[in-house]
């Protein structure tokens, strides 16, 4: 069957919930992706912040086929080694202290929503608590993720909300302050908002919001699922600050490419909020997916990751700073890393499919800003050949 008609097949067969790119993607090499016809592209999307360490990595590969072999799912009624060594790995990079699987980034929201509730619950007895969230946030498809994703477009039709939810603006702490009530339990927030249009918290704010959820014994949940796993240069974004959360989920590049999520919790939380009986998943930690995040935090480690998200991040700054000089049809830059978005004065649409027809996969972040989330393990060079693209591009749209 031809590319043609494999995407006329999808449209009849799946549900139309995305405006796809018109290609079938096939398979991947390093930081390469192949469609069907064998048209190769330079990916600066990585599936959307998730294959961190690129395609095909043989470590990876045969970790993921040696467990297959082994055991691919239990009941979590049982005990599996990857899980408790994943657990073992993940609280040693995050220091946070109670760990819980999950299939996905919105699932790891739910999860930390319900703790968050519990931990409130179990202090006064009522069940009418508030969670502050922040404008322009996203936090995931599913109804209580949806509910604290700051963007009533997604919102609208699917009215009602899980309730008692608030929000403020992200960098102004007036604006959180005037939302606290006596009975706000938690603040979640992502450290660098990504679907909204990259825009990391600062650190002053940061801060203060820690120093408020000490003050009042409210919990602050640090949402890490696309700007966590080494994209800014820290394992996780906070980690720059010292501002530790109570909760953090995680998600996306976790796995690199199998669906897993997880929330994570310090001590005190763990010991006062979800006990047996109030949460689970079937699938959530399976041997399989844990294999893959022991494998992944072993590459990340081995292969420098961090290091290279820095230095390789650094320069993409400085490129990404030239086009905002040279081009008057973009209006900044902003972002950290290897998590940047260039905001243009008008939709980037055109700029976008005319770098997939030159074998370059970008994707935007609102209809203004392209995003750059490429896998952490590009290079100045593969920087540098986006960014010619990306020139000839500009040149070509006429914006
Ligand atoms: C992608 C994303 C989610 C949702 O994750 P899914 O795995 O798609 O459910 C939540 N929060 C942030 C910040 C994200 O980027």
């Amino acid at each position: 069957m031809t590319m043609q008609q494999y995407i006329e097949d999808a449209e009849k067969a799946l549900l139309h919930t995305y405006n796809r790119y018109q290609i079938v993607l096939d398979k991947g090499e390093g930081v390469h992706l192949y469609d069907l016809e064998g048209k190769k592209y330079l990916d600066f999307v990585s599936g959307i912040a998730v294959f961190a360490l690129g395609y095909g990595n043989r470590e990876y590969n045969d970790a993921l086929k040696a467990q297959i072999d082994k055991l691919l799912h239990t009941s979590n009624y049982y005990y599996n080694v990857p899980a408790v060594e994943a657990a073992k790995k993940l609280q040693k990079v995050s220091g946070m202290d109670r760990i819980f699987f999950t299939n996905s980034g919105a699932e790891a929201i739910e999860g930390a929503i319900k703790a968050a509730r519990k931990y409130a619950y179990l202090k006064d007895g009522t069940t009418d608590h508030e969670i502050i969230a922040m404008e322009h946030s996203f936090h995931g498809r599913t109804m209580g993720a949806l509910s604290v994703t700051g963007n009533p477009h997604y919102r609208e039709a699917f009215e009602p909300m899980i309730g008692n939810i608030r929000f403020a603006q992200l960098n102004d702490i007036d604006s959180v302050k005037a939302q606290i009530t006596d009975k706000t339990c938690a603040i979640i927030l992502e450290t660098v908002q990504g679907e909204g249009g990259i825009y990391p918290a600062e650190e002053a704010f940061l801060k203060e919001l820690r120093a408020i959820c000490d003050e009042k014994d409210i919990l602050l949940i640090l949402d890490e699922i696309q700007c966590g796993m080494g994209r800014t240069g820290y394992m996780f974004a906070w980690q720059k600050y010292g501002v530790k959360p109570d909760i953090m989920t995680s998600a996306k590049a976790l796995g690199c490419g199998v669906p897993v999520g997880a929330f994570m919790m310090t001590e005190k939380v763990g010991q006062s909020s979800l006990v047996a009986g109030d949460h689970g998943s079937t699938y959530g930690g399976n041997p399989f997916v844990c294999a893959a995040i022991c494998k992944v935090l072993e590459l990340f480690e081995k292969e420098n990751i961090l290091e290279n998200v820095k230095q390789t991040g650094d320069y993409l700054f400085e490129k990404l700073e030239e086009l905002v000089k040279d081009y008057d049809c973009i209006k900044t830059h902003r972002g950290v890393g290897l998590m940047q978005g260039l905001i243009f004065k008008e939709p980037v649409a055109p700029v976008i499919n005319k770098a997939l027809e030159k074998g370059l996969i970008l994707i935007n972040a609102g209809s203004n800003i392209i995003r750059f989330v490429p896998p952490l393990i590009i290079s100045r060079e593969n920087v540098d050949e986006m960014i010619m693209i990306l020139r000839e591009c500009l040149k070509e749209a006429a914006l």
